[in-house]
């Protein structure tokens, strides 16, 4: 039988000859990736620890970055907890505070390779698939149990094949796309499908690819994934892994899938996610003149050095308008590192920019950056739910990088193409 990506590697990983949709299969995941969220993991499962041990120490993966540095007592002990369990149970891929986002850091660090599978208690796991690799979020007393046994169960999900075709307009961006395919599918149009981009893929780097996979979630898809080409190996070994370390996978060519959608890239604008939904989508000319008290470029979603350098080159020689702050958030360390190298952290904080410690910041909510009520803030993120930068009164919208950095030089929502 012809069979899906998913259905290809959930065969592979569960030891079956072939698997079909809503089969449920067990496997045993390479990684588990863990964020500060370990603490209350790790409490849930005390003193099954203490006699049994983890069930790898290569297994886990576990990064400070929700709330860093410390924001109260609570997630200060909460990190301790974490570090002392690190210690005891002598776990291998540990992140401390000031690394970055996890999802970043599990890349760069080439902990996902094409053709493995990675779950994670995180629902933004799904950014995996940017290099080739089922990757999921899981929830944490299933991750508390895989943390133990090394294995757990999935259903197999239908797969729906996304064809992006033609080619994008200037200052139109990977953002636009995920924001635009949302927009049309909806916030439910993919749940709990594998979701597989084909077509035009070339043209979108790995930094596009995982800010695409990253928002899978955000239409309910199990796990997004481009296909490992060229790209894929160039941005491995740029990371120095050879193609000796991995084995791609491909769905056959008369794979069977629920559903096929094309997406005409060429017709594509700037896009952005209205309050409170990410699927509330609409082109930025509609928005235009909406004023901004706060803009946010980083997370996961887009803080990599391609992120920043398209905000700097929007922001180069000027100032952003007086009335908004313009946060900056880079999504690792390294990619920190570079941007001090090329002048785009002084270029950004010169237009007015205010840098955090590369990490999830405001993204959440829980500290640095949190709204007030009645204030609107545009966003790089991922999520724009009620409440979810502190205030349940404020109001979020999502963009590109080129659209938050317009958008900060004016002081209320702007169209990229216009600065
Ligand atoms: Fe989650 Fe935001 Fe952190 Fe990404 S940056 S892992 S979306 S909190």
């Amino acid at each position: 039988m012809d069979s899906t990506f998913v259905e290809k590697i959930l065969t592979k990983y569960s030891n079956n000859k072939e698997v079909v949709p809503s089969q449920i299969v067990t496997v045993k995941p390479d990684h588990l990736l863990k964020h500060d969220n370990t603490a209350a993991i790790i409490q849930k499962i005390q003193p099954e620890l203490n006699n049994y041990g983890v069930y790898s120490k290569t297994l886990p993966i576990i990064v400070l970055d929700h709330v860093i540095p410390a924001a109260s007592e609570k997630t200060a002990t909460n990190h301790k907890i974490i570090r002392e369990f690190v210690t005891n149970h002598d776990i291998k891929n540990f992140y401390d505070v000031g690394y970055g986002v996890c999802h970043q850091i599990v890349i760069e660090k080439g902990l996902a390779l094409p053709g493995i599978l990675i779950l994670g208690s995180d629902s933004h796991t799904c950014s995996y698939g940017s290099i080739g690799a089922f990757s999921s979020g899981i929830d944490r007393t299933e991750a508390a149990c895989l943390l133990l046994t090394g294995e757990t169960w999935l259903k197999v999900p239908n797969s729906i094949k996304m064809n992006l075709n033609g080619k994008l307009k200037p200052n139109v961006y990977a953002k636009d796309v995920i924001l635009h395919i949302i927009g049309d599918i909806s916030s439910a149009g993919a749940n709990y499908c594998s979701v597989e981009y084909h077509g035009d893929t070339s043209q979108f780097n790995i930094d596009d690819r995982f800010t695409i996979c990253n928002m899978g979630v955000e239409m309910g898809a199990k796990n997004a994934v481009f296909l490992v080409d060229n790209v894929t190996t160039k941005y491995l070994s740029s990371i120095k892994i050879s193609a000796s370390k991995y084995r791609p996978i491909y769905p056959d060519k008369d794979a069977c899938y629920s559903q096929e959608l094309d997406f005409s890239l060429n017709e594509m604008e700037p896009m952005v996610a209205c309050p409170h939904t990410v699927d509330n989508v609409k082109p930025v000319s509609d928005l235009k003149g909406v004023e901004i008290q706060q803009c946010l470029i980083g997370t996961c979603t887009n803080g990599r050095l391609s992120d920043l350098k398209i905000a700097a080159d929007i922001l180069k020689n000027k100032k952003i308008n007086s009335r908004v702050r313009l946060l900056i958030l880079p999504a690792s360390k390294d990619i920190y590192e570079n941007a001090l190298k090329d002048n785009t952290i002084e270029i950004l904080l010169k237009s007015g920019g205010t840098i955090l410690p590369p990490g999830c910041g405001p993204c959440l909510g829980a500290h640095q950056g949190c709204l007030a009520p009645g204030e609107r803030c545009i966003s790089t993120a991922n999520r724009n739910f009620k409440g979810r930068m502190g205030c349940k009164d404020a109001e979020i919208y999502l963009a590109s990088p080129a659209t938050v950095a317009a958008s900060a030089l004016k002081g209320k929502i702007t169209d990229p193409r216009e600065v």
